[in-house]
Formats: structure tokens, sequence, C-alpha cells
């Protein structure tokens, strides 16, 4: 086990006792206002300016310096506080610690000049308004960067960008003002030096939104995936986030702390699912029996807590690793994190959905809404199939096979 220090079990009891007190019974009425489609909904907004005045704000940035904004959690530090916000989809959001926002808050922290931190580092940091990340193309398999073919062409005082891109998650959003798109810059340097990340304002000219896209057939007012056109968009030279080239490099760095944010909050959910599967099998009888009286129900509860706590573990050691040694060094972790949780959160919400019965498929429960996140979670982020090749390389390079023939008698 991972020991926290006081500080951080505090940050982490005072946001689960906020959650308890204002934002779980709370999330009826969150959820009508949604339905009733609202973007914002006022709920939303007003826990939102409780929690920012109470300080629980912010704190899924990373510890960088004194100098930096945030309540300087360390990602270890985070991934308690990260669960409590898992338990509910909107949660996140009520402290400013949601993605995609949270990201793009990292790469200006690490990246922004001063004029971009001002432009748009800080209004992110005070939730004055959402941001995006266009990195996927439809056209192109954008598991593999070296594919994408949006370009960003200087010309004069200015860059031009030109492409379409899909699921930039909340580019639509009524607050998004500011898109962090990535683009080639240079088709003929290095695979790794081809891209680059130009800040673009959400309703600069030549932007435009085709359509919303539905995850598994459900359309979130307040979540959207929406697909984009980006047809000769302006913007000033100085709009380049960092150095030319560097985009892949960047990207890289925005993505390790998010994954391991997206896995706290999945184990956070998964968790809710497990204590409803409890409550359901001890209200329904079957043949007699109550379900939680099926060897089956127990094993399904059973193998949901084994697997849930071996995931914890090892993202809580993930967690560790980035604030130890960096994003890259941990690199096999992150990747590991990312495929172990996100098929547990899958297995765990079939289990619920299936004890649920006809109603695990609606949504009076969240286990429905779970198994269609979990899935989809097997894909953004980077494919599974993607983190399972990055393991097994740096396996392969990390081992030495040379004693391996004392073993064998061949
Ligand atoms: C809900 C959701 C939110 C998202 N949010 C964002 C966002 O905010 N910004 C953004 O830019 N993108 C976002 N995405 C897109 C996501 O990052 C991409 O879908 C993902 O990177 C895969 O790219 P692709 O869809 O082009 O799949 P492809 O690259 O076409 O891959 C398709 C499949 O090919 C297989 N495959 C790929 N590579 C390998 C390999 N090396 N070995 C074996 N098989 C392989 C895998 O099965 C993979 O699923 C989101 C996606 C979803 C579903």
């Amino acid at each position: 086990m991972f020991e926290l220090p006081d500080k951080a079990i505090q940050v982490r009891n005072e946001v689960e006792a906020f959650f308890n007190a204002r934002v779980l019974p709370n999330n009826k009425l969150w959820v009508d206002q949604a339905r009733s489609g609202q973007s914002n909904p006022d709920i939303e907004r007003q826990l939102r300016a409780e929690a920012k005045a109470l300080g629980l704000w912010n704190m899924a940035l990373p510890r960088l310096g004194d100098s930096e904004p945030g309540t300087k959690l360390s990602n270890l530090e985070f991934t308690g506080v990260a669960e409590v916000l898992g338990r509910l989809e909107w949660a996140s959001r009520v402290f400013n610690c949601h993605a995609p926002d949270v990201p793009n808050m990292e790469l200006l922290q690490l990246f922004a000049t001063a004029q971009q931190r001002e432009d748009w580092l800080n209004p992110l940091l005070e939730g004055e308004f959402g941001s995006s990340f266009a990195m996927t193309e439809p056209g192109v398999a954008s598991s593999d960067p070296v594919n994408l073919e949006t370009t960003i062409v200087r010309d004069g005082d200015e860059y031009v960008i030109n492409g379409r891109k899909w699921f930039a998650s909340n580019a639509s959003h009524e607050n998004t003002q500011l898109i962090i798109l990535v683009g080639v810059t240079d088709a003929t340097a290095k695979k790794s030096k081809r891209q680059s990340l130009i800040l673009i304002p959400r309703h600069a000219e030549g932007v435009e939104v085709v359509r919303n896209l539905p995850v598994f057939e459900h359309e979130s007012v307040t979540n959207l995936h929406p697909e984009l056109t980006f047809t000769n968009v302006r913007v000033p030279v100085a709009y380049l986030l960092g150095e030319e080239g560097e985009g892949f490099a960047m990207g890289q760095a925005r993505l390790g702390p998010a994954r391991l944010h997206h896995c706290m909050r999945a184990i956070g959910e998964c968790e809710v699912l497990i204590s409803l599967m409890l409550k359901r099998s001890t209200e329904r009888t079957t043949f007699g029996k109550r379900l939680d009286e099926y060897s089956s129900t127990s094993e399904a509860i059973s193998l949901s807590r084994i697997e849930l706590d071996q995931c914890r573990l090892l993202v809580q050691q993930a967690a560790h690793l980035i604030d130890t040694v960096g994003n890259k060094e941990a690199r096999k972790k992150i990747s590991m994190i990312k495929v172990a949780v996100d098929r547990v959160y899958q297995q765990i919400a079939d289990r619920a959905v299936q004890l649920y019965g006809a109603k695990g498929v609606t949504n009076d429960t969240p286990a429905a809404r779970a198994f269609g996140k979990a899935r989809a979670f097997r894909i953004y982020d980077g494919p599974d199939e993607v983190h399972l090749q990055t393991i097994a390389r740096l396996e392969a390079s990390e081992q030495n096979l040379e004693n391996l023939t004392h073993y064998l008698f061949d």
C-alpha cells in the first residue's frame, strides 16, 4: 500500500464530504436538467461556485513548482480524490478536475508563453471557459499519429489550418473557447517531428461543427463529441504552442496523467457498481432464494472486488512512478493501467447490467451507461492493442534473456 501524507488525506476527505453533502444528493436534479437539454445544468454551475469558494478546485494539476497554480497534489496524492470524483460522471466538473480541460491545462502549464498563459491557461484555471483537444481524424487511422493529414502552414505572420477532425470532445460545447489542434507542419521531417500543436479560438472563422457523434446511441448534451472542419482557419504565429515539430512529444506529455486520471475515475465508478450489485442481490428473490445466495452472484461480486483492488494498486504504482521518474520512464506502467482498468471496468459494468436484469439495460441505473463508457475507453487514449504492443516492446527491451539457457535442457 502507498502511504499518503496527511495533507492529501485531508483534501480527499474534504472532497468526499462535499461530494456526499452536495453533489450526490443533487444527482437526480442534475440528470433531469441535463435530460431537459441544459448543457450547463444550473445545479452544476451552482456547485462549481461552492466548490471553488471552498478551495476544492484544480486538484488534478500536478505539482510543478511553487509559482504554479493548483493544489500541489502529486499524481499519487490525487488518485484518492479522483476516485471519489469518478462516482458520478459529472462530479469532476464541479471541482474543475475534468477532461479534457485538465490535460489541456497541463499542456499549457508546461509549454505556453506568458501571453498564452494569460489568454488561455488562467481562464481555464478559473473555470471561465472550456477547451478541447483535436487530434483524431475520420479519414485516417489516428491511433498512429503519423497518419494525421490536417495541415498547419505558415503564411507570413499567420498559420493557416486545413483539415477534418472528429471526437474532439467538447469542442462543440457552448462553454468551449479553445481548441488545441494537432496538425502537420512539415510532412518531410522525420516521423516524430512532423507535427505541431496550435491554439485555435473555437469561434475563429473557418471552424465548423459538422455534427455531434453519439457514443453507442447515447447523445449527451453536457459531454459532446463533434466532427469538425477547419477551412483556411488563420491564427497569428504566436498561437503556436511550443516549437514547430514538437507536437508529438508534447502530446505524449499530455497523455500520461490524463490516462491515470481516467483510470482512477473508472475505479471510483466501479466501486459504485459493486455496491449497487450488492444492494440489488439482497433485494431480489428467484426460485425461493435471494440473489446473493447464489454462488454466481458471490462470484460476480468477489471477482469484481479482486480485480478492482488489483487495478487500484497498479494505478497507485503508476502514479508513484510518474511522480518520481516522470511520464516517459513510467510509460510501460501507464500502458499497463490503461489496458487493465478499461477491461476490468467493462467486466464489472457487464456484471452489474446482468444482475439488474432488464433494468440493467435502461438508464434507471448507472450500469448501462458505464458499460458503454467502458467499451469506448478501450479505444480512446489509445486502443488496447497499441498499449499491448508498447508493453511487449518495453518488456523485451528490459529483459536479459542470456541466463535462460540454464533453465532449458534441449
Ligand atoms: C468517447 C471518445 C472520446 C474521444 N475523445 C477524443 C478527444 O477528445 N480528442 C481526440 O483527438 N480524439 C478523441 N477520441 C478518439 C480516440 O482517441 C481515437 O478513436 C483513438 O486514438 C483510435 O483512433 P481511430 O479511431 O482512428 O482508430 P484506428 O487508428 O483506425 O484503429 C482502429 C482499430 O485498429 C486496431 N489497431 C490499431 N493499431 C493497432 C496495433 N498497433 N495493433 C493491433 N491493432 C491495432 C485497434 O483494434 C483499433 O481499435 C475519442 C474517442 C472516443 C470513443
